[in-house]
């Protein structure tokens, strides 16, 4: 057996779990247009016959897949038949390029004429690549790129996950997901939350692990053991089997030892979650992702194609409180019809609440759908502003919401400068919600996608809890809710300390309500502000959870004694 060795990454959420290794492929390499050395006729019939077994192991994989992945697959096996394509290929090789660099060409330039289509057929174009992709690789004789599928569940390992990936995810197979790039911040990071997948990302040399070795996953540790002794593999079966008997809180209202409510709520990025964020006992929603939906959009999304949307995620929350995000594009989010020129810096550039005024009317469309979706439901809906930095973009986007005739308009503090001047802002805002994801990356000076920095991304850092303390000390004294929507809150001891710190609902994949709702019921509201009291005292990100774990280790507190 290969000798252990170990991978620190950052872990996403509490998981554990072991097995055996899979990379994900690397992409392939464009094929270089070179004259055919084989002649056409060769060239010709290595294309069918590339075609045909292609489309042949798609629709394999759909059969074995059923459900709606098989309709999918079908129609990608239906690409790799389709006589045009074809026709394009033999075309081309008659020209003397290579049966690899007829079919990439040709599939590139169906692609261009799918996403100039835009809309239903645009967001086909990555099925195509895909299907190119398994093409090229055929006439290689390499490994398909793409999530792997064998018949066995597995650990999947790979630089990052384009979040189609993520989302398409089998969960029967993919036990666990370990990453070298990406922070805990990326999207992938919060698409795993979503789908509570054990995850570690930014584990540097991941991609150096072999397939087939056996890993153990702890996400709590973010640490990935590599070829582990027999002694561990029990030991981690054994504390698998421990966890999976422990009796969970039951599913209520969120609130504090000493009864202090503190609403949890639930980050959504499609109304399609909404069933199980209410589950789970989400009170509503924290955060609505809108620019979720229109990641593969070419055009900016109709009044009537939003209201859609939006009415489906409202009528699952009647009577709760429902907070939709206005689009944030840009930086790792980008959506071409926002966001058209090319930047140095996305993330210092003309992103969220600035693009969205750039392109006025996108703004006041979205808003528009919005009220009208709220007009047929029965939810309460808050609407905010991402990325706002100034006093001036706060009063310019509560007056084009309320001009849209919506009641209550916050914004998003993820800026440090809105955080230093929260008092001014929440005089105008009706409400703020803290994105401790953008909040720490701007004010660490550190790439939350970039995991040569992961360690940086941290929102335990005092200075961040610091911005965080501000923003909560302007909302009790206007009487105005603060909440927190980024990452930190699904973190259940963090999320106590920022109960101390003054906010007042917490917004996380709903994933995490159950441990973080456990979390509170640990802890009276003098405790939170005597953890948060210790995390503002620490010189760094480290030293601040190690001194409030230790605060809130069970020797050191009695939550009865607190409350009586
Ligand atoms: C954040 O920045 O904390 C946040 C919630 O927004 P997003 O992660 O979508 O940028
Ligand atoms: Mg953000």
């Amino acid at each position: 057996m290969a000798d252990t060795s170990e991978l620190h990454g950052v872990g996403i959420g509490r998981g554990l779990t072991f097995g055996p290794v899979l990379r994900m492929p690397e992409p392939l390499p464009e094929p270089l247009d070179i004259p055919s050395a084989l002649g056409p006729d060769v060239e010709k019939e290595h294309a069918t016959a590339a075609l045909a077994s292609t489309a042949a192991l798609i629709r394999l994989r759909g059969e074995r897949a059923g459900g709606t992945a098989k309709d999918v697959l079908e129609a990608q096996a239906f690409m790799a038949e389709d006589p045009t394509l074809s026709d394009d290929i033999v075309a081309r090789i008659d020209t003397g390029k290579t049966a690899e660099r007829a079919v990439f060409e040709a599939f590139a330039n169906f692609r261009d004429l799918l996403l100039g289509m835009g809309g239903y057929m645009s967001e086909r174009a990555t099925d195509l690549d895909d299907v190119s992709q398994r093409v090229v690789a055929q006439l290689r004789g390499v490994p398909v790129p793409g999530v792997p599928d064998p018949d066995y569940r597995f650990v999947l390992f790979a630089r990052d996950l384009a979040p189609a990936d993520t989302a398409l995810l089998d969960l029967d197979k993919v036990i666990a997901l370990v990453t070298s790039d990406g922070g805990p911040t990326s999207h992938t990071a919060i698409l795993a939350r979503e789908k509570s997948i054990v995850a570690i990302v930014g584990a540097a040399g991941a991609m150096d692990t072999p397939d087939d070795s056996v890993v153990i996953v702890d996400a709590a540790a973010g640490l990935v053991t590599v070829a582990p002794s027999e002694e561990q593999l029990e030991a981690v079966a054994a504390e698998i089997d421990q966890r999976a008997a422990q009796v969970p809180v039951p599913v209520g209202p969120g609130a504090l030892a000493d009864g202090t409510s503190v609403p949890l709520l639930a980050n959504l990025g499609s109304a399609e979650g909404a069933a199980e964020a209410v589950e789970l006992g989400a009170e509503g929603v924290g955060l609505f992702r809108t620019e979720f939906l229109f990641l593969d959009s070419t055009k900016a999304p109709t009044v009537e194609e939003q209201q859609k949307h939006y009415t489906k995620l409202l009528a699952a929350f009647p009577g709760k409180k429902v907070v939709v995000r206005a689009l944030d594009a840009g930086a790792d989010k980008p959506l071409s019809f926002l966001n058209a020129a090319a930047e140095e810096n996305p993330a210092l550039g003309l992103r969220g609440l600035r693009a969205l005024r750039a392109n006025e009317q996108i703004l006041r469309d979205q808003l528009q759908a919005l009220a009208n979706a709220a007009a047929d439901t029965e939810a309460e809906l808050w609407v905010m502003a991402p990325m706002v930095s100034t006093v001036e973009e706060t009063r310019y986007f509560t007056r084009v919401a309320r001009e849209a005739g919506l009641q209550t308009a916050g914004v998003m503090v993820e800026v440090p400068s809105s955080a230093l001047l929260a008092d001014r802002i929440l005089a105008d805002a009706d409400f703020a919600s803290i994105g401790t994801n953008d909040l720490t990356q701007y004010t660490l000076a550190a790439d939350r996608l970039l995991g040569s920095v992961a360690a940086f991304q941290d929102p335990w850092h005092p200075a961040v809890l610091r911005l965080v303390g501000e923003v909560g000390r302007a909302g009790r004294t206007l009487g105005k809710p603060v909440g927190v929507c980024g990452e930190a809150a699904a973190d259940p001891l963090l999320a106590v300390v920022l109960v101390g710190l003054g906010v007042t609902s917490l917004s996380m994949s709903p994933a995490a309500l159950a441990g973080v709702r456990a979390e509170l019921t640990r802890y009276t509201l003098a405790q939170a502000q005597e953890f948060a009291v210790i995390a503002l005292a620490a010189n760094g990100a480290n030293e601040a959870r190690a001194a409030v774990l230790a605060a809130a280790s069970p020797s050191n507190t009695n939550p009865k004694e607190k409350v009586e």
